[in-house]
């Protein structure tokens, strides 16, 4: 897999080109506030500024996270109705949601199929929160045989996903029901969405009232200590305001969700990608050592590298699986 498969750059250029546009039209005026490190409440440190965005970085956990943090209204009015917002649920998806089907979702659903195995929960229901165009929750279906529920509030993404004959609970998770979710054991899953959150202990205490205990909470989201984004710092493309708010990390990730509750907490970061990206934004790459790696590996070098510092914790694709507590 390499990156212009699941985000042609073309395409991708454009979206950041109206997301810069949007960012002045619902940002500029917005009343902002201060925030803690979200992972681990302590006072974070002024780390750069993005398209009018100030990102701090916590010098405890490393966790790098937009503040002052504009008011949630904010970003309400702006997931609903914003250019760049309807160009990513129209546009990219349909451009990359079959590549993203063949390099991506199905081996998601084996991955999340084989966890259900391990943890004796082979028909448990799925509830996939941001379930997008609904691929996912298709791949799913063919491997376990149970109907997944997605809640998606985004209302061009829901109806993509009724038109596949998928159930759909049009809602933010924060406005979820324990009524509007099956019976039974449940897996929860949620990708590419925390780094997007505006409160995520919100979300996550908000999620894990809607668990029940033994469930299982399985997401992925961006690691901001991973090499392509330690390596590009402001310039990567993933530190993207307004939408990417958080980067947590192994570490912080796993503090923040004990702090939660949740116990049994698993962090890999299984990415593919962090030397590709690196390769596609070489101008950018300002480590001497980085630089000269980059130009001079050839393919098996390069896929080598990329195992090695996803195996060991340091790509910036992150993957996390926690459980409500059985004893409560
Ligand atoms: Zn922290």
């Amino acid at each position: 897999m390499n990156e212009e498969e699941i985000r042609p750059q073309k395409i991708f250029d454009e979206y950041l080109r109206l997301c810069a546009n949007d960012t002045d039209r619902y940002f500029a005026s917005a009343p902002r506030y201060e925030i803690n490190c979200p992972a681990c409440e302590r006072k974070g440190e002024p780390a750069f500024e993005k398209n009018g965005f100030k990102y701090a970085l916590c010098p405890d956990c490393q966790t790098l996270y937009v503040s002052p943090r504009p008011d949630a209204s904010a970003f309400t009015l702006y997931y609903t109705e914003a250019p760049s917002v309807r160009y990513w649920a129209t546009t990219f998806y349909q451009a990359t949601a079959e590549a993203r089907r063949e390099k991506i979702w199905k081996h998601k659903a084996r991955q999340l199929h084989e966890i259900l195995g391990q943890q004796s929960l082979g028909s448990a229901n799925i509830v996939d929160i941001g379930g997008g165009y609904g691929v996912f929750a298709e791949e799913m279906e063919k491997l376990s045989g149970v109907p997944v529920t997605i809640i998606e509030p985004g209302p061009d993404l829901a109806a993509v996903c009724r038109e596949r004959n998928l159930k759909v609970v049009e809602k933010f998770l924060e406005d979820v029901n324990p009524s509007d979710l099956p019976n039974g054991k449940k897996l929860f899953t949620s990708f590419e969405l925390f780094e997007h959150l505006h409160e995520p202990e919100l979300f996550c205490k908000h999620l894990y009232s809607l668990m029940a205990p033994g469930d299982l909470f399985v997401f992925t989201t961006l690691s901001g200590t991973g090499l392509d984004i330690q390596v590009l710092w402001s310039n990567s493309k993933s530190v993207s305001p307004p939408h990417h708010l958080n980067f947590f990390n192994p570490i912080s990730v796993n503090a923040f969700l004990q702090r939660v509750g949740f116990i049994d907490v698993r962090v890999t970061t299984p990415g593919k990608l962090d030397l590709d990206i690196m390769q596609n934004c070489m101008d950018q790459v300002e480590d001497r050592f980085w630089r000269t790696l980059l130009h001079r590996v050839n393919d098996q070098e390069k896929s080598q590298w990329q195992n090695m510092v996803a195996s060991n914790g340091w790509s910036s694709h992150m993957m996390v699986q926690c459980m409500k507590p059985d004893t409560i």
